[in-house]
């Protein structure tokens, strides 16, 4: 992934575990999902019903350290990490955020993007009730908390059951840890178990670091909850639901070594490069991947080809968000903070480039220009998924229509912005082959423009006019 601008919107974990440091498994769970947000993490535990959270803005190293771990002691645990899709980058809305309810406190940390944020915003404060973000987190929290039903259980059902959009989130109470997930199940969340107590978390892989055991995906409209009875299950119907992950877990945002709908992502994303192999063959030297996630179709598209794989751009392992802003000069050196050639294999090579995605092309056009600039003969850049089209409603902070280079573009024009040799992107229909599962599945609106869940028509103009801001789009 080369662009500067589409991120995956948070990472949500939630564990109930007596007798355990459960902050310090939380803190290593988050640990695995810090690829889905960096911007702030926090940690929200509860001891003897009393609940106390630490959160602050930056990566979980930066926010985290031994002594306020030790300090985190209790039976149950949620933790988020975020990367902000509605309301801007402060404090106030990193998560997991809290709010008293009937004498009590509760902690939320929610994954994707409602559709009907201001809508019941604008209901809660009509009843007196006061917010302090724009989010739509907050939103969610509130109606949890200031439902009428006297048990937790009952007021998750009914904000599940009226919020819209895409959610996969974890509560904690003094007593009980809770995941649910939307209808649709557009964000993923998966259960597991820890020597005999239960866990949630938003991918496999953060079960995977703590030595949890993968038992489940939580089903699309499901709501589970642990507490010192074990674990239970309800469901909440919408009449029109239908499963509807999200397709760029699959291409980008999960961690390859993540299951999904029962697959192994890395073996999904290299069916998507043999399959890009057969559709956009070219005579070439090397195939070179965009690192990282461009790795396992680069893979894929080698063996498929027979054209050798190499690694011709070594990337900074450490580029994450940091404190420190670059000055003018590194701003313009860009895409080097993240990347740099290996001109010795590049130099006078044919190069297939593999990459997950174009969003907006500025970035792709500096990674090609500096390819070029290693001495590379010929760019011939493959795109292990297809044009991006339309914009993302459920939590994805891509671009708004007008950003999206594809959306205005042909595929020729996009290969002259970018200035590689050839383009190729990957069908849609050979994506969902590669994902070995139907179409029915998945959400794919930003390929296709088929939005399984209805966007508010203002929310789509608001989208299709601004440029990036959630502050002039809250939903
Ligand atoms: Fe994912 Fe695209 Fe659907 Fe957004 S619109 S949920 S990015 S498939």
């Amino acid at each position: 992934m080369t662009s500067d601008h589409f991120q995956d919107s948070c990472g949500v974990f939630g564990i109930f575990a007596p007798g355990h440091d459960v902050a310090r498994l939380t803190f290593f769970g988050l640990y695995a999902l810090q690829h889905r947000g960096q911007e702030s993490a926090g940690i929200a535990v509860a001891d003897e019903g009393q609940i106390t959270v630490v959160k602050d803005m930056g990566l979980l190293s930066q926010v985290f350290d031994e002594q306020i771990l030790a300090s985190l002691s209790g039976q149950a645990a949620i933790g988020h990490v975020r990367y902000s899709t509605t309301g801007s980058t402060q404090w106030a809305n990193s998560q997991p955020l809290v709010r008293s309810r009937n004498g009590d406190s509760i902690a939320l940390g929610h994954n994707g993007n409602l559709v009907n944020t201001s809508e019941l915003r604008d209901e809660l404060i009509a009843q007196g009730v006061a917010f302090v973000s724009a989010t739509d987190t907050e939103v969610i929290t509130a109606l949890i908390a200031h439902h009428a039903a006297g048990d937790l259980v009952s007021s998750v059902r009914e904000a599940v059951s009226r919020i819209r959009g895409a959610f996969s989130a974890t509560v904690l109470t003094g007593k009980k840890v809770v995941g649910f997930r939307d209808p649709f199940g557009v964000r993923p969340l998966c259960l597991g178990t820890f020597e005999g107590n239960h866990v949630v978390a938003s991918e496999t892989c953060a079960l995977d670091i703590i030595g949890a055991e993968f038992v489940r995906e939580i089903e699309p409209g499901e709501i589970v909850y642990a507490d010192g009875d074990g674990l239970h299950s309800l469901r909440v119907e919408l009449e029109g639901a239908r499963p509807a992950m999200c397709i760029f877990e699959f291409i980008y945002f999960a961690r390859p070594d993540s299951i999904m709908y029962g697959r192994t992502l890395a073996d999904c994303r290299f069916e998507m490069g043999r399959h890009l192999a057969r559709e956009a063959p070219v005579a070439a030297d090397f195939v070179i991947p965009v690192p990282d996630t461009g790795i396992s179709a680069a893979i894929g598209y080698s063996r498929e080809s027979g054209i050798p794989y190499t690694e011709g751009l070594m990337k900074n392992r450490y580029v994450y968000r940091t404190f420190i802003q670059p000055d003018q000069h590194l701003r313009e050196l860009g895409i080097r903070m993240k990347l740099n050639p290996m001109r010795s294999v590049i130099e006078g090579k044919r190069l297939v480039v593999v990459d997950d995605s174009i969003v907006r092309g500025n970035t792709t056009s500096k990674l090609v220009d500096m390819l070029f600039g290693a001495g590379a003969a010929e760019v011939h850049l493959r795109i292990s998924s297809p044009p991006i089209m339309f914009p993302c409603y459920y939590g994805i902070d891509m671009a708004t229509r007008a950003e999206l280079i594809a959306a205005s573009k042909s595929i020729d024009e996009v290969r002259a912005h970018v200035g590689a040799t050839s383009l190729h992107y990957l069908t849609l229909d050979g994506l969902q082959a590669s994902t070995g599962l139907p179409r029915s599945q998945f959400c794919r609106a930003c390929f296709d423009g088929d939005y399984p869940i209805a966007v508010p028509e203002e929310l789509a103009m608001c989208k299709m006019r601004f440029e990036k801001g959630a502050e002039n789009c809250i939903p």
